[in-house]
């Protein structure tokens, strides 16, 4: 079945065009003009993506992703924010609350399409299949499933491939761009900053106080999987 997209927004003009052109890119849409309503619907349709708009009545955008994230059901579910906010304070705000991409009013409709179709992407099974680990790390490609120490770790899309690059590729360093190429896609501009905040993300997921940092920050270059004892 195609994807299902929610729109979360309360300008009526911008959901009626939103909607036109992603049911014009083979997308099903639906839509929710506050932050209950959203919630709700989330529940009920199950959407495979949602557009949030940060300035809502009532609900705000942040408080809608917040207690989506918090959620098992909705934690992994792909979030795009919308904001007439474009201030970088605000984009890094929006991405440590649990979205997955941001987009500033006015955005141009292909960037949106075009970050629509590459979170999806993102967003699905991996097609490969098997057990990676590294260290005392699992990744279950198959069930979708990361575990460290046997303590389960829920990830979101984004952060979940960010993760197998690594793992496929443990104890080399990557730069900020080649992590962009290889997570986002060449054909997709996202801020090299991004990749900073989504690392965050990782790394508050995966180690707890008594676990050693398994993510290496090497200056300038970029970042490694890497738990200090490579040959
Ligand atoms: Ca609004």
């Amino acid at each position: 079945m195609k994807p299902l997209i929610l729109i979360v927004e309360d300008e009526a003009a911008l959901v009626t065009m939103l909607r036109y052109n992603l049911e014009k890119e083979g997308y099903r849409v639906c839509d929710a003009g506050n932050g209950e309503e959203a919630l709700a619907l989330v529940a009920d349709r199950k959407p495979d993506l949602v557009l949030l708009d940060w300035m809502l009545p009532s609900l705000s955008g942040i408080e809608v992703c917040r207690q989506l994230r918090r959620k098992p059901a909705t934690r992994e579910l792909p979030i795009i924010m919308l904001t007439a906010r474009s201030e970088e304070g605000d984009k890094i705000r929006g991405l440590n609350t649990g979205a997955d991409d941001y987009m500033s009013k006015p955005f141009s409709l292909p960037e949106l399409t075009a970050r629509v179709r590459a979170l999806l992407r993102r967003a699905q099974p991996v097609p490969q299949k098997g057990l990676l680990t590294y260290d005392d790390i699992t990744m279950d490609l198959d069930a979708h499933r990361v575990t460290r120490a046997e303590r389960p770790i829920h990830l979101g899309p984004t952060e979940f491939r960010l993760l197998q690059f690594f793992m496929q590729h443990p104890g080399n360093v990557f730069s900020r761009e080649d992590v962009l190429n290889a997570v986002w896609g060449p054909d997709i501009y996202v801020e090299p900053r991004t990749v900073d905040v989504h690392i965050r993300r990782l790394r508050k997921a995966l180690n707890t106080d008594s676990d050693s940092d398994i993510i290496r920050t090497v200056r300038a270059a970029g970042y490694a999987l890497d738990n200090g004892q490579a040959a």
